[in-house]
């Protein structure tokens, strides 16, 4: 492609371009030229405007001046280039100055007074001392520059940060070129100032956010990332030192993780360890505790003269000044805080803080996605911990109910090869235990995607063992696709064996037990008719031969009839006992109280004779088989009136007392008591602490009365000490909300 033709004007303007801060290799693309061809023509235009000048009067007037001694004809045609030359130097939109050997100014463009801040005829005669003489280290760079130049006439160029017209630092590229006087010999310097502040930011931000990205993406741990981080910032923009802090949502405190100094300085070191060992509570006011607070960045121009720093003393030591600080930020979450400190005093940076706010929620990504991958790793190391100490094992199956992983445990506990289920269907395997319609049943299960539980299973080995396992599983999902089940199985052989004992010794028991029930009341039953008839038949006898028979002989004829009595006594109260547990009824809603009156009324006899006292609590509705809970009543009761004090007419009280989830009942008299190693005893059939003639009795009423309570499922004991009275006490379960 033939090349486009360059005239002067469009090659100072390309260079201007580039001038007012343009990145070359840009400008050099969008005009399709050489880098070496741009810089040409930048040489060119600044020796140009670099020609021997004379800013402020008509150099005519000057005897002195170059000028003056030229041939008036050169001389005109010199001052009329000098005077275009002028008229463009004003209108550059780049500060350029002049300089007189001895390093006075000689005069500036407009540029050149917006940029300092400085008016340029007052200037005239002065030196860059005096422009910089807050900055003397600025003011010294330059001269060391010009002495050069003066040493080797020519170009020069240079970079170097200087304060301008706020206060402000910015990054300038100096050019200067020397120009000569009449006598040839260097009369003067002429300087052009390109503001780089944009392009170094430019490249300080892409240098520090490339560290910051590649520290983040090579570490695995925030603690190992930060220094790199707080390097970055610190070595690129050059501050001292920096550090992370952390909020500590669950201790409601903050505290310093990480710092990172580029100064090598006790002082700073100390600072910092100061930093690392303070924890602050969210209600103290101060830097960081704001950053954290608000979310938004924030600026201290001088540490040491603001009171809501709270390490103002330490700082002042370490002699920093200026810091700045950023919130690391999980969308509108807050995670902590950055914060950097310069030694000297720096005004607030809306760049710095732009970018700082970036790098900010770049750190809290990566903290957020170490976060997940440590809470990874740890519900990992759980899941490991948990199917290594289980003696249950883990299994998956996929969307087709085919399994697909089976921890090793499986084979440890049953000793079967899992091989060949893997890939198969639980029911393409045989298990003797369960039917077609049983398969159906879980098949049904999974199709709906129900979990499942203790699902039991037989499974044979190839030795013949039968092994039986228990399976619970749940389906997984993901993105709210059915994607197959999970579970866990267990041995249970030991527990089926285990029940299968058990059900046989149940078996046996209810068998005895109904055996014996029947024992006892065929027994009792049966020994009536011939006790009967011993009975009738003695009295025959004694009738009939009795004035036959001697003294003796009627005495032992007495004998006979009272064992027989006895004996009678005793077989009728042993079919009761049996009877409690064979011609129960059905236990429904009863009121208490009905028993208790038909009790008493049964009692009345006893009641009267004894001049007992008896009084009740209101008792409530309780489930139960009232004929059962009047012998109860009427059994505590008379005991209550039997076994009373010779000298004192019984006094009886039924009580009740709710005790949650059921009533306690207690019939408590003032008798003889019981001493406390009968408490138990008692309870038994045929069990009595006194002799027939002292208090009549068989002993079988308590063990009525703990048979009846048994079949409500309630307890029965006794509370007494001897002589001072007892308190005999059962529970009844109360009648549920819907039971009728
Ligand atoms: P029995 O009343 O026929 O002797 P029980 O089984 O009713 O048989 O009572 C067993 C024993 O418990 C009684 O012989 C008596 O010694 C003791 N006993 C029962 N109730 C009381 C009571 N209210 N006061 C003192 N002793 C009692």
């Amino acid at each position: 492609m033939p090349g486009r033709q360059w005239d002067a004007a469009s090659k100072a303007k390309v260079v201007l371009e580039g001038l007012k801060g343009g990145s070359e290799s840009a400008i050099c693309r969008r005009h399709r030229i050489k880098p070496a061809e741009y810089r040409r023509w930048r040489k060119q235009f600044l020796s140009n405007i670099a020609r021997p000048l004379e800013p402020r009067r008509p150099p005519s007037e000057d005897k002195g001046h170059f000028l003056a001694e030229m041939p008036r004809k050169v001389r005109e045609e010199s001052a009329k280039a000098l005077r275009v030359a002028q008229e463009l130097i004003e209108a550059l939109p780049i500060p350029v100055f002049f300089k007189a050997r001895d390093g006075r100014h000689l005069g500036a463009n407009r540029a050149w007074e917006a940029y300092f801040g400085v008016e340029r005829d007052s200037f005239v005669g002065k030196t860059v001392d005096e422009l910089f003489s807050s900055a003397p280290e600025v003011a010294a760079r330059h001269k060391a520059a010009d002495e050069e130049l003066w040493r080797n006439p020519g170009t020069r160029s240079y970079e170097l940060e200087v304060p301008v017209h706020d206060g402000s630092f910015r990054h300038t590229l100096n050019y200067k070129a020397t120009f000569a006087g009449a006598d040839g010999k260097v009369a003067g310097l002429i300087g052009a100032i390109i503001d780089i502040t944009d392009r170094k930011r430019v490249e300080q931000r892409q240098a520090i956010e490339h560290r910051v990205a590649r520290v983040l993406s090579e570490s695995d741990s925030v603690a190992s990332a930060m220094p790199e981080v707080l390097a970055a910032f610190c070595e690129t923009l050059g501050w001292a030192c920096g550090a992370r802090w952390r909020l500590d949502t669950q201790a409601g405190g903050f505290r310093c993780e990480e710092t990172w100094r580029s100064v090598d300085s006790a002082d700073i070191a100390e600072f910092l360890a100061v930093s690392r060992k303070s924890t602050y509570q969210p209600g103290q006011a101060g830097f960081i505790r704001r950053v954290l607070g608000t979310g938004e960045p924030a600026w201290i121009v001088d540490v040491t003269a603001e009171k809501s720093f709270l390490r103002g003393k330490e700082a002042a030591k370490a002699g920093l000044r200026s810091a700045f600080a950023l919130p690391i930020r999980l969308g509108d979450q807050v995670l902590g805080a950055l914060e950097f400190f310069h030694v000297e005093e720096q005004q607030a940076d809306e760049w710095l803080l732009k970018m700082g706010a970036a790098i900010g929620a770049q750190v809290g990504h990566f903290m957020a996605r170490v976060q997940a991958e440590q809470d990874l790793r740890l519900s990992e190391s759980r899941f490991r911990s948990l199917t290594g100490l289980s003696s249950d094992w883990y299994w998956e199956q996929d969307e087709e109910f085919r399994l697909t992983f089976m921890s090793s445990r499986f084979v440890e506990r049953t000793g079967i090869d899992p091989a060949p289920f893997i890939g198969r269907r639980r029911w393409e395997q045989p298990a003797p235990n369960l039917s077609e319609s049983d398969w159906a049943r879980h098949k049904g299960q999974l199709e709906r995607h129900e979990p499942f539980f203790d699902f039991e299973m037989e499974r044979v080995t190839p030795e013949g063992v039968s092994v039986w396992l228990s399976l619970s599983g749940e389906p997984v999902f993901e993105d709210r696709k059915f994607r197959g089940y999970r579970g866990v199985g267990s041995d249970i052989t030991d527990r089926k064996r285990a029940q299968v004992v058990l059900r046989a010794a149940y078996e046996e028991l209810t068998r005895s037990n109904a055996e014996l029930q029947q024992f006892a009341y065929v027994a009792s039953h049966d020994l009536q008719e011939p006790l009967r008839m011993i009975g009738s038949y003695t009295q025959l006898l004694e009738r009939r031969y009795g004035d036959k028979l001697d003294a003796d002989a009627r005495e032992f004829m007495g004998f006979i009839v009272e064992g027989a009595t006895r004996m009678k006594q005793l077989i009728e109260d042993l079919l009761a006992y049996s009877r409690v547990g064979t011609r129960g009824k059905d236990l429904r809603p009863v009121p208490a109280q009905g028993a208790l009156d038909r009790a008493l009324v049964n009692l009345r006899a006893a009641i009267e004779s004894s001049g007992a006292q008896i009084t009740c609590d209101s008792l409530p509705e309780v489930s139960a088989d009232d004929t059962q809970v009047t012998q109860l009543f009427q059994n505590l009761i008379g005991n209550a009136i039997k076994f009373r004090k010779k000298d004192e007419p019984p006094r009886v009280h039924i009580g009740v007392q709710d005790a949650g989830e059921e009533w306690r009942f207690s019939v408590s008299d003032n008798g003889i008591g019981i001493e406390p190693q009968y408490f138990e005893r008692i309870f038994m059939v045929f069990q009595r602490l006194h002799t027939r003639d002292e208090y009549p009795g068989t002993g079988i009423g308590l063990a009525i009365c703990k048979k009846v309570v048994d079949r409500h499922h309630g307890r029965i004991w006794v509370e007494s000490a001897y002589g001072k009275g007892s308190t005999f006490i059962f529970t009844f379960h109360k009648i549920q909300k819907g039971e009728t």
